[in-house]
Parts: C-alpha cells; structure tokens; sequence
C-alpha cells in the first residue's frame, strides 16, 4: 500500500468559485489567474474548472504553452510581460498578450519582426512599487508603444497593494484614473480583494486566490462569509496510537509535554508533504471529520494529533489536513495557514511533488 497520504483537487468548487468572481464582478470580463501552476492545483488539473473564464493570466512562458497544449484558443495575459526580447517570439506563436512595465520591454517590441501586431496591457506603477511606469512617465510609455507597428490593442492595468486591508484600493484607483483619464484601452485594476471587498470590476477583473477557495482577507472574512468553496484537500490517516503518561514529551525538542494521561495519533504527513512546519500545538486539524489540533512539533513524514475525546479513532483513521473532511465536514486553508503564520496562498503552492495528486470526479 502506498503512503495513505494524498492532494484531491476538486474542479466543480473550481467552477463554483469563478462564477462567484462573475457575479461580483457582473459586467466585467475574468481572467481565471493561473501562475504558480494554477496556486499549487496543476493547470492541467485545474482547467476543467476554469474554463468558464475569459481567459487565462499566467508568468511563466512554459505555462502559457501548457495552457495552449490543452486547446485554449481564448485569451492568455503573461503577466510580468516578456523576460528577454525572443520571448515576443513565442508571443507571436502562440498569440499571447503581455504585460509591458518596463521601457525596456518597449526597446524589444521596437526591434520585434513580426507580421501580426501584438496585444499588450501598459502597466501603470500607482503606489505598490513593483512593477509598472511611474504616473509622470505614463503616458509617454503609451504614446510610445501606440506608434509601434508591432503594437496592436494598449489596456491599461495597474495592480494593488492594500486591497485586502485597512488602507484599501482608493488612493490607487485615484491615482490610476487620473494618469489615465482620457486614454482609450480596456482596463484591469481588480484582484481577489478588490472583486469582493470593493466591488470593483472594470473590463477585465483578475481572480486568483478567491477562485481556489481561500478568502483574501482572512481572517476580517473566511471562505463561507464570500460563498467560496475549498478546491483543494490534503488528507491522510493516522499509522500510529501513543498512550502519553503525564509528563511524557512528543516529538523533536520535546516541545510538548503532556500534563494527564492522554491519547495521541502519529499521522502519515510532513513538512516535507508542503505541511507547515511554523505552526504550534494546536494547529487545527479534523479526525474522522472532527475537529482536534497538532501536538508537538512538525516532522519531515509526521505530525501528532490529540485524540482526546476521539476514543474510536486508530490506525487507518482519516485525517483532513485541510479541505473537505468526511460527512461534509470541512477544515479551510486559511484557518491552518493562520496557525503558520502564513496565508493560504503559501500553503496551497507550496504542496510537494512527492504527494500523490487526484482529480474529484464530481461534476461540474
Ligand atoms: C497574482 C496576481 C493576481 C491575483 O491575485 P489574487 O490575490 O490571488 O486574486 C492579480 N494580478 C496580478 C498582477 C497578480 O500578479
């Protein structure tokens, strides 16, 4: 028998997901984001449950033609543009539109050969210094690319710093609207947070996060406050019982002492699975569906779980790491994440190759 551990994506919360992106954002076209391999789901795992998007907003060249390979014809944004000037190459091939935030990106679009002009998305800088043309050169990045041969259709995007917090999305939308008042192009402003908390949906919104079931302001909002649905579980079941005595320790560094008699479970999953190792006794988990906690500290293979107040739970129990638990019970990313101190989106990538990885077969 293999390792008891194992991933389940589930594409029909995938789909359930996006079209709560749709109904947040009613007029406004929705790239399904899909970097990182589709937050840690696989693209190929994950379209099935995409597909109902506009289009698809990716990084990495290698996942555009992945996203390709699968016969999308639709849209795909690259969205840190090209990394060096062949890259405009496979732009044309394979129709990609990209982003430009650089001058540099312009100098190669300048030098491009190609017979089809390109569609691209001219990045505007509004305040969270990462990528994009500052307000004062903006608009003479747009006049440049506009008289470009290469250069098809320019949208205007820029990206958000604070949307899912206290100093939100105003100073930045203002600042965007004002470099851009009259220039014509689709814009794409929104995130995850800015579709739910500000309801802010110009042509092309950008759902990312929210589509894999984990609230982007957890935990001001969790995943049943926005309608989402978890896509991914990570569940294995315990391979060991321990009966502690009082004073007994549980694992590396002795972090754990027990104080009274107390059962404990050794469950098949690590650090080494992409399970946290930064988070303290009590990090939730549910056995058999019910809610208990972490004991001790995170192994490589194994963590520790309570079993009080579990008196049937054994050896070949399930355990629900995170995600959908047995009898519709259900443990959310973002609470584990908490835990880490980490977010949700760092948990659901970080998931190891070494995890066997199923498809749900419910329907969509
Ligand atoms: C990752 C990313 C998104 C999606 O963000 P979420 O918070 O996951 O919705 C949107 N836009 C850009 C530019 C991104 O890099």
């Amino acid at each position: 028998m293999p390792r008891p551990i194992e991933a389940v994506i589930h594409p029909a919360a995938l789909a359930a997901n996006l079209a709560r992106a749709r109904a947040a954002a009613a007029s406004a076209r929705v790239w399904a984001v899909v970097k990182a391999n589709a937050y840690g789901h696989g693209i190929e795992r994950a379209f099935a449950g995409l597909r109902g998007a506009d289009g698809f907003a990716l990084l990495d060249l290698a996942e555009a033609e992945r996203i390709r390979a699968l016969g999308w014809r639709g849209p795909v944004l690259l969205l840190e543009g090209c990394f060096e000037p062949r890259d405009l190459e496979l732009c044309s091939r394979l129709e990609l539109w990209h982003v430009v935030h650089c001058t540099e990106q312009i100098d190669w679009l300048a030098a491009h050969k190609t017979q089809r002009p390109q569609r691209v998305f001219l990045k505007l800088n509004s305040g969270m210094n990462r990528l994009g043309f500052r307000p004062e050169v903006y608009r003479s990045a747009w006049t440049r690319l506009n008289a470009l041969p290469q250069v098809d259709e320019i949208s205007l995007m820029t990206h958000f710093s604070d949307a899912d917090g206290a100093r939100g999305v105003a100073h930045q939308v203002a600042v965007f609207e004002a470099t851009t008042r009259d220039l014509p192009g689709e814009r794409s402003l929104s995130n995850s947070a800015a579709i739910l908390r500000h309801g802010l949906a110009n042509d092309w919104v950008r759902a990312g996060i929210l589509s894999y079931g984990s609230a982007p302001d957890f935990p001001e909002h969790d995943i049943r406050h926005w309608g989402l649905q978890p896509t991914m579980t990570l569940r294995s079941r315990l391979i060991a019982v321990q009966q502690l005595q009082p004073g007994d320790t549980v694992g590396y560094g002795s972090s754990y002492t027990a104080t009274q008699a107390q059962r404990i479970g050794i469950v098949a999953c690590g650090y080494a699975d992409g399970y946290p190792r930064h988070c303290g006794t009590d990090t939730p988990v549910l056995v058999d569906g019910v809610r208990s906690g972490t004991v001790g500290r995170v192994s490589m293979d194994m963590l520790a779980v309570d079993l009080s107040g579990l008196p049937r739970a054994g050896i070949g129990s399930e355990v629900t790491l995170w995600g959908n638990g047995p009898g519709g019970t259900l443990l959310a990313i973002d609470d584990v994440a908490r835990a880490a101190g980490t977010i949700g989106y760092e948990l659901m990538c970080a998931l190891a190759p070494r995890v066997p990885v199923r498809v749900d077969e419910d329907p969509l």
